[in-house]
């Protein structure tokens, strides 16, 4: 029996104490996959040429069946792998904290090569020591911050040797290699160790590295890919989760930001506030109680007084606006109004700052009585800060227009100027808390971002066009209300 010369000495053995009659070698794709072997025929004959022909024919079907089974078997147990990998992969993909997915790491890969242990390690070149920042399966019940300084054996650059073996770094028999010294390998009889590495941008940093104990283990070269494909998907992973804590950081920071903003502004509108009551006050005293000459010198004096002192008042309340704003605890107090009504009463408060610069108000409203919900002190803002940009951005002497149409279930109002106005780069942008063009005026650009608010808090929407012949049309809508 020819054939048998390919099996190792212990096989052949074994083959031989059966002390069969007829040896029949199942072959598969000219390999041996196994022998049939007979035993004496009931009828004590001797076995015939025939009976020879006959079995090899029934021993060639044999082979592809088994081979068929072993093939099946295999697929399916690749398949089963395939489903595990994926289940550990998408297990990490939802870690976010990153001390938790390194724990997570060592463990579904501890699962998926059913090994003894498994740490992420840190590699440092330059102190020359891995440090542990996560495992499972170790004795030592602690390990994490573990360092382990690397033997003098071990070249100068660790990272590289431990790259040496392209991709991955195998250890079968621990006690045969330099890395024996490391008194760790022997507390925890590590026989046997699969390292893969991870790198970034290019740099080899840390390294998932498997264990087995106690005898030493060959790994796979399917187990080998496995732990690739699994430890890519991890760094894949760890690089989501850095960028999430670096997002997250700069969030943090950003609100921090914002909040310390909110409390200065609060405090300083605070400081204000009582200096300036205080100023008016006084004003009043001496205009009703000390008499002023209504036509002297003195009264152009108090009026000067008295635009600043309101102008200083809406500041201070645009900026509590704002806070409020920001940290959306602003409310309406809406109302069932008539458009047209709104909108005249709320330019009569606004004309005088039209005529401090000697500009013109034209007005072209809806001809008949239109219902919206209003909050009448909110919508007087938001005209106010609209009618005074398009003052503040356009010529002294200018014309400025106030129009009103029904578009949609909505009411439009249209404040136009013959100003400057908006580049079309910055149609969005000037929506933004303190986003301005230029700053060459006074100003701190949170006007327009408080009056869109306030119009999304109506229920209605703010944008701004060019205005037909130069200027810009700043638009809100309101939706009207059907009785
Ligand atoms: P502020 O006027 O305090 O800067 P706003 O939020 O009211 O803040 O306006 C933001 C920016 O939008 C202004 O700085 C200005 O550049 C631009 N802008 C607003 N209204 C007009 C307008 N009517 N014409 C031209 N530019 C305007």
């Amino acid at each position: 029996m020819p054939r048998l010369l390919s099996m190792g000495p212990n096989e052949r053995e074994v083959v031989r104490n059966l002390e069969g009659e007829l040896y029949i070698p199942l072959n598969a794709q000219d390999r041996l996959i196994g022998i049939l072997i007979l035993g004496q025929k009931l009828s004590q004959q001797l076995f015939t040429t025939r009976d020879l022909q006959l079995l090899s024919t029934v021993s060639t079907q044999i082979a592809v069946s088994l081979e068929n089974a072993r093939l099946y078997q295999r697929e399916k147990q690749r398949a089963g792998e395939l489903a595990m990998l994926y289940q550990s992969s998408a297990k990490l993909a939802s870690e976010l904290d990153l001390n938790l997915l390194y724990q997570k790491i060592t463990e579904e890969t501890a699962k998926l090569l059913q090994a003894d242990a498994v740490v992420f390690l840190n590699i440092d070149d330059v102190k020359r020591r891995l440090s542990f920042q996560a495992s499972t399966g170790l004795n030592n019940t602690n390990p994490q911050g573990i360092d382990l300084p690397v033997p003098q054996e071990i070249p100068e650059e660790l990272s590289n040797y431990l790259r040496a073996e392209n991709e991955v770094f195998i250890i079968n028999d621990v006690n045969t290699h330099p890395v024996n010294r490391i008194r760790f390998f022997q507390q925890e009889q590590i026989r046997s160790i699969l390292g893969i590495p991870i790198t970034e941008s290019g740099k080899l940093v840390s390294a998932i590295v498997i264990f087995s104990r106690e005898t030493p283990r060959r790994f796979t070269d399917e187990e080998v890919n496995m732990a690739l494909t699994f430890c890519r998907n991890a760094a894949l992973a760890i690089e989501n989760a850095h960028l999430y804590g670096i997002e997250r950081k700069q969030r943090l920071e950003l609100e921090r930001l914002d909040e310390m903003r909110s409390n200065f502004f609060i405090a300083v509108s605070h400081e204000l506030k009582t200096p300036l009551t205080a100023i008016k006050g006084a004003g009043e005293i001496i205009l009703n109680e000390q008499g002023v000459n209504l036509d002297g010198p003195e009264a152009e004096l108090f009026n000067i007084i008295n635009r600043n002192v309101q102008r200083m008042e809406t500041r201070i309340q645009e900026l509590l606006d704002f806070v409020k704003i920001q940290s959306d605890t602003l409310q309406l107090d809406l109302k069932a109004e008539d458009v047209n009504q709104a909108i005249e009463e709320s330019t009569t408060v606004n004309l005088p700052t039209l005529w401090s610069r000697k500009q013109t108000l034209e007005t072209d409203l809806l001809p008949s009585p239109t219902t919206v919900m209003l909050d009448h002190n909110r919508f007087e803002q938001i005209l106010a800060n609209l009618l005074s940009n398009a003052s503040k951005y356009s010529p002294r002497g200018s014309e400025i227009t106030v129009e009103t149409r029904i578009e949609d279930s909505k009411v439009i109002i249209d404040v136009s100027d013959r100003g400057r106005g908006v580049p079309p780069e910055f149609r969005e942008q000037i929506f933004e808390s303190y986003f301005r063009v230029e700053n060459n005026t006074s100003g701190l650009g949170i006007g327009l971002s408080i009056a869109r608010k306030l119009t999304e808090l109506h229920g209605g929407q703010m944008w701004v066009s060019d205005r037909d012949g130069g200027g810009s049309t700043f638009s809100f809508s309101l939706p009207i209300e059907q009785n």
